[in-house]
């Protein structure tokens, strides 16, 4: 027998109620908040149905594009969501998920995720922020100093100056990332003579004033996709962000990058903008920055560096010399809501010259009056929550020395790890750990040994085979549900430039430990096992190539 659901009456008074009268003690509600709040790895666990679900089965649950004409009870869709939503989303804590750069969150973060949604303030402008303002303009100069070390007299003069900021807080990488392109197009293209600027008279004008062909942005072929969308919305073009090649560490190759802007130079198109990576998404490598550096000084373009997951990396210092070099950039792009733990949105981009947000300045009479401390007036998002209040909590109660302790042990584990990985006969590590990101992938004894011997064609197609059999672990890892390694797409010098499959895994969790990572290996080895088809094929392509050779 189907149970008819309890609905509640819309009527003002029950309306009411959900604004004025908190869930009771027993509700179903509250008795989820207090688990959560006792143990939350222990709630998802029993909660997350591990066994995978088909995407096109949970979609069932999610068919009707009618709003409810009736309200149900709080209590009642508690359980809904707990039944549909919670038991099909993903437990991206875990310490046996370890291929995602989002992370486990401190516990303290909850209960003042709830102080932070209270309040409700809109940093756009003082009036709906007051002191969450002046926080988050401390947060943003702490981020500044981090990256750029200045004087304490620097940080006095300019944190809280109205008609400047140090930076800019957004819900992610992606805003920060054009926020500083944005800045950076709007530099290249100033009011010049009878010339407005490309903020009021548009690309086409700008490019007409300045004779100028095209505009590039450009990054090595490493860099992250929200540049292209950048590159699109700033009215370049997706073929205006160009790609420079990487050397096999895949870090750009500086004199590649010098001899493209000559030769953009002289067609007459203006690469305005250089984009440093300081880890980059798929193999967690750092640009050499302070060779960018010295080339943006010399081509005077404007030097950005994405630092939205490594730069977490500067709170050691034991491994901040990784990162040499940004603090010549103009701009930097830091996710707190990466290697710093905290929730999703939490973006920043930091400008080292606290005038150069003015490129993007824009007032309205009700709001964001000139002179007035608001931020909204030099970002690109309108309403912003009071995230940085959770930055601002996590930067005390963890401190600089703790992120220190976090960072270098994730750098050490993932050391471990590609030794780990190096000491079996059956898997190849493809890229090495600079930070806390490797990639590897399974190969089989007798494979691996003809991968050595052969070349053209042959290893084209052993590595195709491969291909096949590390993205079949991989999918079969994640539907099993006991842990997670993510997989990319590689083309590593050692197999010519092919593409190569790999898995990739991050291992900022703090609770991943060396036995988790030994029973990964262990879970793939086992997997493999079950495509006997594809073994056979491998196998066989193997003991061809060795049978030639000898
Ligand atoms: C994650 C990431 C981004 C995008 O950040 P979002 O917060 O996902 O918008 C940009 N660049 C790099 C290098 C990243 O790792």
């Amino acid at each position: 027998m189907v149970l008819k659901s309890k609905t509640a009456k819309a009527n003002f008074d029950s309306l009411l109620r959900i604004f004025t009268v908190p869930e009771g003690p027993g509700s179903t509600l509250t008795q989820i908040e207090d688990k959560i709040s006792q143990n939350l790895n222990q709630f998802l666990r029993e909660h997350i149905v591990s066994e995978e679900k088909p995407l096109k089965a949970i979609e069932q649950d999610f068919l009707s594009s009618q709003i409810p004409e009736q309200p149900v009870f709080v209590s009642e869709h508690t359980q809904h969501l707990l039944d549909k939503v919670v038991a099909q989303s993903v437990h991206t804590s875990a310490p046996s998920f370890i291929g995602h750069m989002t992370s486990a969150l401190p516990y303290f973060l909850m209960p003042l995720s709830k102080i932070m949604i209270a309040l409700n303030q809109n940093l756009v402008k003082i009036e709906t922020s007051k002191a969450f303002t002046p926080l988050e303009r401390q947060v943003i100069g702490m981020l500044h100093r981090l990256i750029y070390t200045g004087s304490e007299d620097f940080y006095t003069q300019w944190m809280h100056s109205a008609n400047h900021s140090l930076g800019a807080f957004c819900s992610g990488g992606t805003i920060a990332n054009i926020t500083a392109l944005w800045v950076a197009r709007n530099n290249a293209l100033k009011a010049q003579g009878s010339f407005q600027g490309v903020e009021k008279e548009g690309l086409f004008r700008a490019m007409k004033h300045y004779g100028y062909e095209g505009l590039a942005i450009l990054v090595s072929e490493r860099g992250h996709y929200s540049l292209k969308k950048a590159a699109d919305l700033l009215g370049i073009g997706q073929q205006g962000l160009v790609v420079i090649p990487t050397d096999e560490h895949n870090k750009i190759k500086p004199d590649a990058l010098q001899t493209t802007i000559r030769q953009l130079k002289q067609q007459q198109i203006l690469p305005f903008a250089v984009v440093g990576v300081a880890g980059t998404t798929e193999t967690g490598n750092i640009d050499p920055l302070a060779e960018i550096a010295a080339i943006c000084q010399q081509e005077q373009c404007h030097f950005h560096v994405d630092a939205a997951w490594g730069g977490a990396t500067l709170m050691s210092n034991q491994y901040r010399h990784l990162l040499n070099g940004i603090e010549q950039a103009d701009s930097v792009t830091i996710d707190a809501h990466k290697q710093l733990y905290l929730p999703m949105g939490a973006g920043m981009v930091l400008f080292k010259s606290p005038t150069s947000s003015h490129a993007i300045e824009h007032h309205a009479q009700y709001i964001l009056r000139e002179g007035s401390k608001d931020l909204g007036s030099r970002t690109l998002e309108g309403s912003r929550s009071g995230m940085a209040m959770l930055v601002y909590a996590s930067m005390h109660i963890i401190s600089r020395a703790g992120y220190e302790l976090l960072i270098n042990e994730s750098i050490q584990k993932a050391a471990y790890f590609a030794d780990l990985i190096r000491q079996q006969n059956d898997f190849e590590l493809v890229s090495e750990p600079e930070l806390c990101l490797l990639t590897y992938r399974y190969v089989p004894e007798q494979a691996r040994l003809a991968l050595q011997h052969c070349t053209g064609d042959a290893l084209d197609q052993l590595n195709q085979q491969l291909n096949e059999l590390t993205k079949f672990i991989q999918k079969k890892q994640r539907e099993s549900g006991k842990s997670f390694v993510s997989r990319t797409q590689l083309t590593p010098k050692r197999w010519q430039y092919l593409n190569t499959i790999v898995f990739r895994v991050v291992l900022a969790n703090p609770l991943t430990t060396k036995d988790i990572l030994h029973s990964v290996l262990e879970e793939q080895r086992h997997i493999a096992a079950l495509a006997p088809a594809l073994l056979r094929e491998i196998q066989r392509s193997a003991a061809s190539i060795l049978s030639d050779k000898i």
